[in-house]
């Protein structure tokens, strides 16, 4: 076999070589990991409504019900983590332990406000201006969740701002890192809603969903 023939016919294995190799599947590109956090936990119950819900229990609620969305009607593009799987308090400085370990590409705290004037009401969206990229990453990722929230499900935007936030600051330079306050427990409307299964239900699928487009799955 001439040069030219050995080196056409091993750019053609090479060639074949890639494209069985991807069609075995095995060339999948790398899962984006994303960590949730859900705020409070234990006997830190976080903002309370009227009735007696737990801030606690409501981000649990909707970060449980992001993992099986994400397995059921997503097909599992994401590998999903929880901070907490159950009602069990974490210290601010292990919540990020598993998104540094990881190095995770997202990292959500999912927290509901109160305020003493009880008209107040809308999402919050908090990052650490720690490094320019990051900073921008996350206020991307913010606006697109807050984004879809107001557009989907009629919650309003109070902005996203910046916020000295143990679990922000101590998330080092993995992805975009965002706090968001998801409504106010102090605001009747929205206490109501935020503590219904379907509209937590309904949350949990809009924040996935915007994950998806700002990774641009
Ligand atoms: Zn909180």
């Amino acid at each position: 076999m001439s040069t030219l023939n050995q080196i056409t016919f091993l750019l053609f294995c090479v060639v074949f070589l890639n494209l069985s190799y991807s069609q075995n599947g095995k060339d999948q590109p790398k899962k984006s990991i994303v960590v949730i956090d859900p705020g409070h936990g234990g006997k830190d119950v976080g903002a309370t409504t009227k009735t007696g819900i737990k801030e606690k229990d409501i981000a649990l609620g909707i970060a449980s019900k992001m993992l099986v969305l994400n397995n059921a009607l997503f097909e599992n593009p994401l590998m999903l983590f929880l901070t907490r799987y159950t009602d069990t308090l974490i210290s601010l400085s292990d919540r990020t332990k598993l998104s540094k370990k990881l190095k995770a590409d997202i990292f959500i705290s999912i927290h509901c406000n109160q305020a003493i004037n009880r008209t107040a009401s809308g999402t919050e969206v908090f990052i650490h201006p720690k490094s320019e990229v990051q900073a921008e990453e996350s206020a991307y990722l913010g606006f697109t969740i807050q984004k879809g929230l107001a557009d989907i499900l009629g919650i309003k935007i109070r902005g996203i701002k910046y916020g000295n936030f143990q679990v922000l600051r101590d998330n080092g330079d993995i992805g975009a890192t965002v706090l968001l306050e998801l409504g106010f427990l102090s605001q009747t409307n929205e206490a109501v809603y935020l503590s219904k299964e379907e509209s937590q239900s309904a949350v949990a699928l809009v924040i996935l969903q915007s994950i998806i487009k700002f990774l641009g799955l």
